[in-house]
């Protein structure tokens, strides 16, 4: 939530994007689950989110990963629709989604270069 609002500026009316804040804040939530279980799973860390769902589901970690992967992918896909009303709303939701994910892909702190061998710009 606390990095969903600020995400659209004033000028954007707050009833053309309400609707989707909580798919946003899925989103931001699982896509930082996603994207730091390298990190986490590395070190032997145990306590996160996709560790949890292979448990409470019985799947493998990696399942849990794609599966968790694959609904916020649907989160952003569905704010996105929820948003297409309003040119500047979308614009916003959409820099929003794609920034937080290159933040994570760029950040130091989730290793993800280990992962793939290209570089950020
Ligand atoms: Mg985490």
């Amino acid at each position: 939530m606390v990095y969903v609002l600020p995400a659209f500026p004033p000028e954007v009316p707050l009833k053309s994007y309400i609707q989707a804040i909580p798919e946003l804040i899925n989103c931001c939530n699982y896509v930082n689950d996603v994207l730091s279980f390298y990190k986490e799973e590395i070190v032997g860390e145990q306590a996160n989110f996709v560790t949890n769902m292979a448990n409470c589901h019985r799947i493998s970690k990696i399942d849990a990963l794609r599966r968790l992967a694959e609904d916020t992918a649907a989160d952003a896909l569905r704010a996105m629709k929820i948003v297409s009303g309003h040119p500047g709303a979308y614009k916003a939701a959409q820099a929003f989604v794609q920034g937080y994910i290159v933040f994570h892909l760029a950040s130091p702190r989730y290793k993800l270069t280990e992962l793939f061998k290209y570089q950020i710009e």
